[in-house]
């Protein structure tokens, strides 16, 4: 196994302290009370209504983004779930509450929609470590590989790509590509990577270096000690954590198959290390259910709030009123760009397909 370090320390250090000081200067939907997010809750599906448009939100988006969406016959769901969404509307407008990876997929995959989102600036760590200039240049140094890269990146990888995998379906994909002897390229989550050739055992796979900056801030000591406190609990953890985390969980796997896993399972009381938007559609499913946040690293953390995407933070009411107001945030990908990742990110759907017929 390879190891790649596109990025230092102190590049991520910038991105951080750039994602920091935006986040200090926007509002956030925490910040206006119930009677406001109402109100703004009944301008926004008029103006959805008026304009033929849905509203899908990610997991990891604020509970009132969340509930806006189930409420206005929208869909709340994983990356996996939302790029297939789209197939599924009659809506000619399609409104991702989430980060700039899923509103160009979103693009890629209907690209006779409009794609409008609350926000044009909220990105991820994963695309950002990811840079399409190096990632192809190393592609092309290994050209005997087949290359997966995780949905998190941009449309330009994706388009160098042969294949694009969300969370849900990564261990397959790598476990169906090892089973013919195929190498493979795996970017840009190292966590990610590291836990499926684990699983998989892919002798041949090259990982790149990149880390999503909120499931990294998960810490294995304090989990321990969470653990004597609540001895009855099991573990639920997303695989871009690192792998002393994993290793200590009953379930890895994607937002749905945590969720999926928290109603199935016979336990109580449930320790989840991933973003704590996905508490909302946790409690709404399994209210009798207990869930405590797997311990992340407090004041030193790089989130504004501990396992909380302060990309999906950028996601507001104000900002989706004033988007579909003004007409504002549309999502463009350059055509021949969107043909050419089109194809990656179908195969990955095909290949859904076939698992589950
Ligand atoms: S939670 Fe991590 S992987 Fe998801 S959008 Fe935020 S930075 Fe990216």
């Amino acid at each position: 196994m390879t190891i790649l370090n596109p990025n230092t320390e102190s590049e991520y250090a910038a991105e951080r302290t750039f994602v920091k000081s935006y986040l200090d200067r926007v509002p956030v939907s925490s910040a206006i009370s119930d009677a406001q997010a109402d109100v703004l809750k009944v301008k926004i599906k008029q103006l959805l209504a008026e304009r033929n448009a849905v509203l899908v939100a990610h997991y990891y988006t604020n509970a009132q983004l969340q509930s806006l969406a189930e409420e206005s016959g929208g869909f709340v769901a994983d990356s996996l779930e939302m790029a297939r969404f789209g197939n599924q509307t009659d809506a000619e407008t399609i409104v991702v509450a989430g980060v700039k990876f899923m509103g160009e997929t979103a693009k890629i995959l209907n690209p006779e929609k409009t794609i409008l989102m609350p926000t044009l600036e909220a990105t991820c760590s994963l695309d950002l470590g990811c840079p399409s200039e190096s990632f192809s240049a190393f592609c092309d140094d290994h050209p005997r590989h087949e290359v997966v890269v995780y949905a998190n990146t941009s449309a330009e990888v994706k388009a160098r790509a042969d294949w694009v995998v969300t969370s849900a379906i990564a261990l397959d994909l790598v476990e169906h590509l090892a089973s013919q002897g195929k190498p493979v390229i795996w970017a840009p989550d190292k966590h990610l990577g590291n836990y499926i050739q684990k699983q998989t055992g892919a002798e041949d796979m090259l990982i790149w270096d990149g880390a999503c900056i909120v499931h990294e801030e998960f810490k294995t000591r304090a989990l321990e000690q969470m653990l004597h406190l609540h001895p009855e609990a099991a573990i639920l953890a997303h695989p871009e954590s690192p792998m002393a985390i994993l290793e200590q969980a009953e379930v890895v796997g994607s937002t749905t198959q945590i969720i999926k896993a928290a109603c199935e399972r016979p336990e109580g009381k449930f320790i989840v290390a991933t973003d704590a938007g996905i508490f909302y559609k946790m409690k709404q499913l399994a209210p009798e259910k207990e869930f405590i946040l797997a311990p992340t690293a407090g004041e030193g953390a790089t989130c504004r709030s501990c396992a909380s995407c302060p990309w999906m933070g950028m996601n507001t009411l104000e900002n989706l009123h004033e988007t579909l107001l003004n007409n504002l945030n549309e999502v463009r990908v350059d055509p021949v760009l969107c043909r050419k990742a089109m194809l990656p990110l179908q195969r990955m759907l095909d290949f859904r397909q076939s698992q589950t017929a």
